[in-house]
């Protein structure tokens, strides 16, 4: 799920604030680099075992659940962390006293949730009117052109970059669905990663065409019996 990939973010927010922090005596080295990979993965896990869902799921639809410009101390969300943690901390002076825990783990937590509720880069730029397979001006909801659950799957077996990971397509409810009905979330991933892909494909086509005659909000079994029949026109 989305987990996965906020779990990413979290372990970067960490290495980022732990570079910045400069408690560490970290060299530009190659294996200074891999000793802050481990450091920060086994910090980041602990913290992420402590969070609560709501911080765990959070994105750019859950945005609201939270107010990152009114909470003061985000730390008393989190569920008892792992004595090594903080110890580990302390070890290495990233934190001066105990005391210093509930304000460095609050900046940590803004960084992390600023990040993920976060629209993904593209939008901005991609955002369209209508429906990028029915074509009609009706209200869009965005699909992952790679889904998250796979994203993290895609980048190790170098399927996509980042730079294209967080793609989106502008689709209606419908035609969202019809799409994740035809392909399975690898399939999506390695085979139909654009519009352009999706829109290669005989059954997409076919739904597209009969989606666009539709008016916006008629009932769902017109539209599933017509997929069943096919090619009716
Ligand atoms: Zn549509
Ligand atoms: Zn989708």
């Amino acid at each position: 799920m989305a987990s996965q990939s906020q779990l990413t973010i979290l372990k970067d927010t960490f290495a980022r604030r732990l570079l910045s922090i400069g408690g560490l005596d970290l060299q530009d080295t190659t294996e200074a680099a891999s000793g802050l990979d481990e450091f920060t993965t086994y910090l980041a896990n602990d913290l992420w075992d402590a969070l609560p869902p709501s911080m765990r799921d959070a994105s750019y639809d859950t945005r609201a659940d939270l107010d990152l410009d009114t909470e003061v101390d985000l730390s008393r969300h989190l569920t008892p962390l792992a004595v090594s943690f903080t110890d580990t901390l302390l070890t290495y002076s990233v934190i001066s006293c105990e005391e210093a825990l509930p304000p460095f783990l609050h900046k940590l937590l803004t960084d992390y949730l600023t990040a993920v509720y976060a629209p993904p880069p593209v939008w901005a730029s991609t955002r369209t009117e209508e429906c990028e397979i029915c074509e009609r001006r009706v209200p869009l909801t965005y699909h992952h052109l790679i889904p998250r659950s796979v994203q993290a799957k895609a980048l190790k077996k170098r399927w996509h970059t980042e730079s294209r990971i967080n793609a989106v397509a502008w689709l209606c409810r419908p035609c969202h669905t019809a799409v994740h009905q035809v392909a399975s979330n690898i399939e999506l991933a390695q085979h139909f990663y654009t519009v352009e892909l999706l829109l290669e494909r005989e059954d997409i086509q076919r739904w597209g065409k009969y989606a666009s005659k539709q008016r916006w909000g008629g009932t769902r079994r017109a539209a599933t019996r017509s997929m069943m029949v096919g090619s009716s026109r």
